[in-house]
C-alpha cells in the first residue's frame, strides 16, 4: 500500500464517481447518445472531463486549443470551465460527429466560445502559427490519432505560452504500450513519445493515470 497507484476495481471506481463526479444532465446525454455510436470508445470519461475542467480552472485558462473533438464532450466541459471571453478552437475531420458536438453546445450556449475547423489538424495548427498565434494559449489537448501525436506536441507546444499546460491522451493506450507482441502504428507512435517526453527539457511532465493515461506536460 502506497507505493503505487491504487488499482480500481468496478466497484471501487464506481464509488470514486459516486463521491465526486458532479456531471450536468446534458454532458450526460451527450456521453448517452456517444455511448450508443461504434466510435464510443474514442469519448473521454466522465471523470477525466471533469479533471480537465478543473485544470482549466486552475491555469485560469481563456485561449484552449483541442486536436481531436469527436462528439465534443471535451470541448463542452472545458467551455464551461472558461470565463466568457475565453474561446477553444477545435479540430476534428468529421463533419457528422462534429455535428452532434454543434448541437449540444448550442443547447449548452456556449458555442460562442467554441471555434470548430474541420480538415486536417496539422495544417490547422500549422496556420495559426504563421498567423502569430504563438505562445499564446494556454491549455492545449490532444486526443486525435495517435501516429502523428508528435507532431501536434511539436507545434502546440509552439502556441502554449510559458506556464500553459497541454494534455496529451491515451498515453498507455489500454495497457498496449508494455505488450511487445503489440507492434502496429499507433502502439509504436505511443511508445516512442512517452520515451522522448520524458527527456524533453522545454516541459515538466506527470503521467496521470486517469482514463486510458494522460500526460500533462507544462511549458517551461
Ligand atoms: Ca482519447
Amino acid at each position: 500500500m502506497g507505493k503505487r497507484t491504487l488499482q480500481l476495481d468496478d466497484k471501487l471506481y464506481d464509488y470514486l464517481l459516486s463521491v465526486s463526479l458532479d456531471e450536468s444532465p446534458l454532458l450526460k446525454q451527450l456521453r448517452d447518445e456517444t455511448d450508443r455510436m461504434p466510435e464510443a470508445g474514442m469519448q473521454i470519461s466522465a471523470d477525466q472531463g471533469q479533471f480537465m475542467a478543473l485544470l482549466l480552472r486552475l491555469i485560469g485558462a481563456t485561449r484552449v486549443i483541442e486536436i481531436g473533438t469527436f462528439t465534443g464532450y471535451s470541448a463542452l466541459i472545458m467551455a464551461q470551465a472558461l470565463s466568457d471571453n475565453g474561446s477553444i478552437v477545435c479540430c476534428d475531420t468529421s463533419e457528422e460527429w462534429t455535428a452532434i458536438a454543434r448541437r449540444y453546445w448550442e443547447q449548452a450556449g456556449v458555442e460562442h466560445k467554441i471555434e470548430l475547423r474541420i480538415g486536417n489538424a496539422l495544417d490547422t495548427l500549422d496556420s495559426l502559427i504563421e498567423q502569430g498565434n504563438k505562445n499564446v494559449f494556454d491549455f492545449a489537448f490532444i486526443d486525435a490519432d495517435k501516429v502523428n501525436m508528435p507532431n501536434y506536441y511539436e507545434r502546440c507546444l509552439d502556441l502554449l505560452r510559458n506556464g500553459g499546460l497541454m494534455a496529451v491522451d491515451n498515453v498507455l493506450w489500454g495497457g498496449s504500450v508494455i505488450d511487445e507482441a503489440k507492434q502496429d502504428d499507433d502502439t509504436v507512435a505511443i511508445r516512442a513519445f512517452n520515451r522522448t517526453l520524458k527527456d524533453d527539457k522545454r516541459v515538466d511532465i506527470s503521467l496521470v493515470p486517469i482514463g486510458d493515461g494522460l500526460t500533462l506536460a507544462r511549458k517551461r
